[in-house]
């Protein structure tokens, strides 16, 4: 598929938009989501350009999912979470709003999820559990 560069996910990656970090290195970004389905909802994304998992290396795909994994830890640490639901829209008609590839982790019940991106969440708050996923991290 077709990689359009000047997505919001693109845009945050080379720093032309702001975003809520929680880990980052050379080939992977965890951020809060701005309107989170749940406290806590975190995407990870890998670096490379890539529309859908279908169009993602299965290299970066392997390295991406360690990193899921290890901020799903953090997040189960820091936040108390009992179940995390991980989720992946691949296409439009999946429900893929933004055209970078990303997986999302909801700290919440697959039975309970909230809309999907349609409210902005507290800021102030979503930081706040940032600095709390971003301290577990550390400590993993
Ligand atoms: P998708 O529908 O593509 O699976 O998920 C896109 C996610 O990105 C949604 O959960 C939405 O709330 C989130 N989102 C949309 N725009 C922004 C943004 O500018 N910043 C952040 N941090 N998240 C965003």
């Amino acid at each position: 598929m077709v990689y359009d560069d000047q997505n919001i996910f693109a845009r945050i990656l080379r720093g032309e938009l702001p975003a809520i970090k929680v880990y980052e290195d050379d080939q992977v970004l965890a951020f809060m989501d701005i309107m989170p389905q749940a406290e806590g909802h975190t995407l990870v994304i890998p670096k490379t350009p890539a529309v859908t998992l279908l169009d993602l290396a299965p290299e970066a795909a392997a390295y991406t999912i360690q990193i899921v994994q290890k901020v799903a830890q953090a997040i189960e640490t820091a936040l108390g979470a009992q179940g995390i639901v991980l989720m992946q829209l691949s296409g439009a008609s999946a429900g893929q709003t933004v055209p970078h590839v990303h997986f999302h982790l909801i700290p919440s019940s697959v039975h309970e999820l909230g809309k999907h991106a349609v409210q902005m969440g507290d800021q102030d708050k979503i930081k706040a559990q940032a600095e709390q996923i971003k301290s577990a991290l550390e400590a993993l």
